[in-house]
């Protein structure tokens, strides 16, 4: 059973990209067999995976125009990533546009993963900060959709636009997409702020909340830079630790859902 995640929030510096590279990176420590796919024009997953965004033959503009099967655009990463990649850059800020004008505009990213999907156990899908295009492709395409939540001012705004998207799609092009999950990110115990927001999830949004929390980490900051996700380029770190724990938490839901129902215990 493969699970499509997109990471998705039409804020910008929530954390996305960061937890898309570092999610992928530790489902893939687990032996999970990982494709992070980008789908963000910026191609931040893909520099912080390790690749050059301008270095693959293809990449996910290609594979949403139809140019080539998607097959041809699977790049590795470097070895100690430990999972695959469709990368994305600058080329795809004209595909959005394109995609309007094209058949079955929404199901483009849906329907070339269907040939693929099979190979691996978890597709992490890193949205763009808006809910265009692009992002419907990633949300119809999904599974399940986990979203980050920077733990600072206004992190709540927005949140009913886009629980309002996510339902809208659910309804009309994708039923079977649900939330994973709402993830706290950029964590600082020591700011009231943080506190309170955490709060404020856990009472609208109940155990729709990540356990885990992902803390302010300056490690998980610097990692991109070095083209490596933060298990690789700081393994001890506390956002190391964190994605980690993430991966975990998230195999761990994932198993509580297939799990059969318990027969009731017998009385007689
Ligand atoms: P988005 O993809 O939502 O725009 P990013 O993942 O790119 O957000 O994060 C925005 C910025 O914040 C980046 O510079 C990133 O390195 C940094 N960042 C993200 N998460 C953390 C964290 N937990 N601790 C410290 N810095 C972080
Ligand atoms: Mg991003």
């Amino acid at each position: 059973m493969t699970t499509v995640f997109a990471i998705a929030n039409q804020k910008g510096g929530v954390g996305k990209t960061t937890s898309s590279v570092n999610l992928a990176a530790s489902l893939a420590a687990t032996r999970k067999k990982v494709l992070l796919v980008d789908i963000d024009p910026q191609g931040n997953a893909t520099s912080g995976a390790g690749v050059d965004k301008y270095e693959p033959d293809y990449t996910i503009l290609e594979v949403l125009t139809g140019e080539v099967d998607v097959e041809q655009a699977v790049v590795e990463t470097p070895e100690s990533s430990g999972f695959k990649l469709i990368a994305a850059n600058g080329d795809l800020t004209a595909a959005e546009v394109q995609l309007l004008d094209m058949k079955l505009r929404e199901f483009r990213l849906r329907n070339a993963l269907a040939r693929i999907r099979d190979e691996y156990d978890y597709i992490i899908i890193d949205c763009p900060p808006s809910l265009n295009m692009l992002t419907v492709n990633a949300l119809t395409a999904a599974d399940s959709v986990i979203v980050p939540i920077q733990c600072e001012y206004y992190a709540l705004e927005g949140l009913t636009s886009l629980m309002n998207t996510i339902e809208k799609i659910r309804s009309v092009l994708n039923p079977k997409l649900h939330i994973g999950g709402l993830l706290r990110t950029m964590y600082d115990p020591r700011n009231s702020l943080s506190n309170d927001v955490s709060n404020q999830l856990i009472s609208h949004f109940g155990d729709k909340v990540y356990r885990t929390i992902i803390p302010r980490n300056v490690r998980l900051a610097e990692a991109p830079s070095h083209g490596a996700p933060v298990i690789t380029y700081d393994s001890k770190s506390r956002g190391a630790v964190s994605y980690l724990a993430l991966a975990g938490e998230i195999l761990r839901r994932e198993q509580a859902m297939q799990k059969p129902p318990q027969a009731p215990a017998r009385t007689d």
